[in-house]
């Protein structure tokens, strides 16, 4: 940093700004942010200073250190600018210009920063509250356990929705991050005890979204949470929770391998004869599968969390004296049921053998079709993808479902309930974006590939060139097994690609792609700083900026490197709506549950290199903000989902496969529609 610019850079511009104004305070703040890390003395170094630096909105923060540290010719132009746009802000920025709540007592200032999650304050506040206090514990037990409970009230009752929560949180984890080291001074430790929660998201599984929204919420209601992160296998979950006497587990995960590690967690939890309550929670889990596969697993109680709204009341019940021994009879009572539903239903779904579902597979007229001879066979890496390209790819309503938001996008930001919630959500990652971009925070990576393909029943075979005479990879795809209305196939992806012994050659194209690498960094960061909402938004745009990537080198593809809608010209809706010819179907989602099947494609592809992505054993992907699947291109392939199996077609699949029947039922499992009894 230059610090010896630090004067000569300020003394050379002069801005009239009259009155209150952002710009002129970021101007302050910067310089005093800059002026203290160069060591000046100027006798007014407290850390609320920072806080307020850290506050500053980042696009005018970097204007401002632009002219002040003289970083570049067009600075003060560029600062001007600028300074129109955040001049007319100064009645919305309430952290930055209401006066008049930050006149009031200090505890209703640090009480209000709660409710409204403004944390420019925060560390000032906390200090003013502590030195007035008798001792530093009592800050939290006043102020900042009021505001909380204006918030859980709030949340509660509907009128304030999750970013709020995260965000009021950051304020009371910024405020506690400041008491605790003279809490600790004072030795005094009697805080008042709260129940234990250890959360984790199961071995082989690499998404945390979701568990870090409800480790959040759980923290803001009292809660002392253990979060051990993600690929976290059972023994060090349980040695953990034993450790530290926990009250309650909470597992979270999102492919569905990760609900045969659930159901190992509880096993083992019932070896080792704990009773404690076991939260189930994540995209991938589901009431039915917790009560027919988790609950048997375990005595003690097994209770499936649907969403982070819930996870405080669950947590809650559980952990109270009274109303726990009836909610658990109630949970057992629902598993029960559950459970003899799902038995019942198995008998009246009629599945056709895998002969039959063969002999009922999609009719695609081959001699009538031409399939399009891609432009560039063969292997194509994208080292450094530029990421402004992507962003007008994204699909927003992923990024607010992620916050627990129901509705349409734009339609939901002027929805009357969750509008000012979810706009005031959208303009801060409109804001992490710009930085993203600009700043370079992520790197996205990819690799795809085409390659002259062909049928053999529900196999697809990849040659290694257009002569066809050596296999390069053989894909293995699931059929649908059950009984349809007479005019309906049962669909297996295989069937989208002509056959062998047809004639005509067809082609199969393969991707993967990321855009989070470098993001560990930044997520330390922030997690350093107390800031989880930064870190859970930073993680949500990731993902919406790998899935954007893949919308549009698909849209590529199609259009240049396969080049069959070479004039295709689609709005991002279109696309989001899948209006144009063909599909990318994902192993492990429902045409192609195998998630076993990324193997293949990381082969084929060599994506530990080329796009330096890795599988986990549960053959999840890192980064975790990434994307693989297959390329169809014909005009009638189509989404479906294969739904539950015969013993005959996981028997056919292993011997495909080259697996034991066993291990067929292990990878399937969650498609199996039979009572599976191997091993
Ligand atoms: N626009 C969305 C796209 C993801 S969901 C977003 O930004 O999150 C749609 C993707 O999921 C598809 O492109 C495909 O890769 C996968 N998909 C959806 N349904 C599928 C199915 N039945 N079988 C296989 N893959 C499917």
């Amino acid at each position: 940093m230059p610090h010896a610019l630090v004067s000569g850079g300020v003394s050379n511009v002069s801005f009239s700004f009259r009155g209150n104004n952002p710009v002129r305070e970021a101007m302050h703040s910067v310089f005093l942010y800059h002026a203290i890390a160069a060591g000046m003395d100027l006798g007014i170094v407290n850390a609320g200073m920072l806080a307020v630096y850290e506050d500053i909105p980042a696009e005018l923060r970097d204007a401002v250190e632009d002219v002040i540290l003289n970083r570049r010719s067009d600075a003060t132009e560029r600062l001007v600018d600028l300074a129109d746009r955040y001049k007319g802000e100064g009645g919305k920025r309430e952290a930055a210009t209401d006066p008049e709540w930050r006149q009031w007592a200090v505890e209703k200032r640090l009480e209000y920063a709660l409710v409204k999650g403004i944390d420019a304050h925060v560390v000032a506040d906390t200090e003013e509250a502590r030195l007035q206090a008798q001792r530093p514990l009592d800050v939290i037990e006043g102020p900042l356990m009021d505001g909380m409970n204006v918030v859980g009230d709030l949340f509660g009752a509907g009128k304030m929705f999750l970013p709020q929560v995260v965000k009021s949180a950051r304020v009371m984890k910024k405020s506690v991050a400041h008491l605790v080291p003279f809490i600790e001074a004072e030795q005094g430790d009697d805080t008042p005890a709260k129940g234990k929660i250890v959360m984790a998201t199961v071995k082989g599984d690499v998404h945390d979204i979701g568990k870090n929204i409800v480790g959040v919420v759980l923290q803001c209601n009292n809660f002392d949470v253990t979060d051990l992160g993600v690929m976290v296998p059972a023994e060090k979950i349980l040695n953990t929770a034993q450790d530290i006497g926990a009250d309650l587990i909470g597992l979270s995960g999102l492919i569905t391998p990760s609900l045969d590690e659930m159901v190992n967690v509880a096993g083992e939890m019932e070896r080792r004869g704990l009773d404690l309550p076991l939260l189930i929670g994540g995209a991938t889990t589901s009431p039915a599968h917790t009560s027919v596969k988790i609950d048997p697993s375990y005595q003690g109680p097994v209770v499936y969390v649907k969403d982070a709204s819930r996870s405080v009341g669950v947590a809650q019940t559980l952990l109270a004296g009274e109303g726990r021994d009836s909610f658990v009879q109630r949970v057992a009572r629902e598993h029960d049921d559950r459970r003899r539903r799902h038995a019942g239903k198995r008998v009246q779904a009629p599945q056709l053998s895998l002969a039959e579902a063969r002999g009922n597979r999609a009719a695609l007229d081959w001699e009538a079709y031409q399939p399009p001879r891609p432009n560039s066979l063969g292997v194509t890496t994208l080292a450094d993808y530029p990421l402004a390209e992507l962003v007008d790819y994204i699909d927003w309503m992923p990024f607010f479902n992620a916050w627990e938001f129901a509705g349409r996008f734009p339609e939901l930001l002027d929805d009357p309930v969750i509008g000012e919630s979810a706009r005031s959500l959208f303009a801060d990652a409109q804001t992490m974006l710009q930085q993203i971009v600009a700043e370079g925070w992520l790197t996205a990576r990819g690799v795809f590939g085409l390659f002259p393909a062909a049928s053999a029943d529900d196999d697809i075979l990849l040659y290694t060139d257009e002569s066809r005479a050596k296999t390069l990879a053989t894909l293995y795809t699931l059929r649908q097994q059950r009984a349809k209305r007479s005019d309906l196939a049962n669909d297996c992806l295989a069937d989208f690609v002509a056959p062998a012994g047809s004639g005509v050659a067809d082609y199969l194209g393969a991707f993967a792609v990321t855009a989070g690498v470098g993001i560990d960094e930044h997520i330390a960061r922030f997690e350093a700083a107390h800031d989880d909402y930064s870190a859970i938004l930073l993680k949500a745009l990731a993902d919406r900026l790998a899935e954007a990537f893949a919308e549009r080198l698909h849209e590529r593809v199609r259009k240049e490197f396969w080049g069959y809608a070479a004039t295709e010209a689609l709005l991002n809706e279109e696309l989001i709506a899948e209006s144009y010819r063909g599909i990318r179907p994902a192993p492990g989602y429902p045409a192609c549950p195998d998630h076993t099947e990324k193997a293949t494609l990381w082969e084929l592809l060599d994506v530990a290199h080329t796009a330096q992505m890795q599988l986990t054993e549960s053959f999840a992907m890192l980064p975790t903000a990434a994307v693989s699947g297959w390329y169809f291109a014909h005009p009638d392939a189509h989404y479906f989902a294969v739904g539950k199996l015969g013993r005959d077609q996981v028997e056919d699949y292993a011997r495909r496969k080259g697996w034991s029947f066993a291990e067929a039922e292990r990878w399937l499992a969650p498609n199996l529609g039979y009572t599976a009894n191997a091993a």
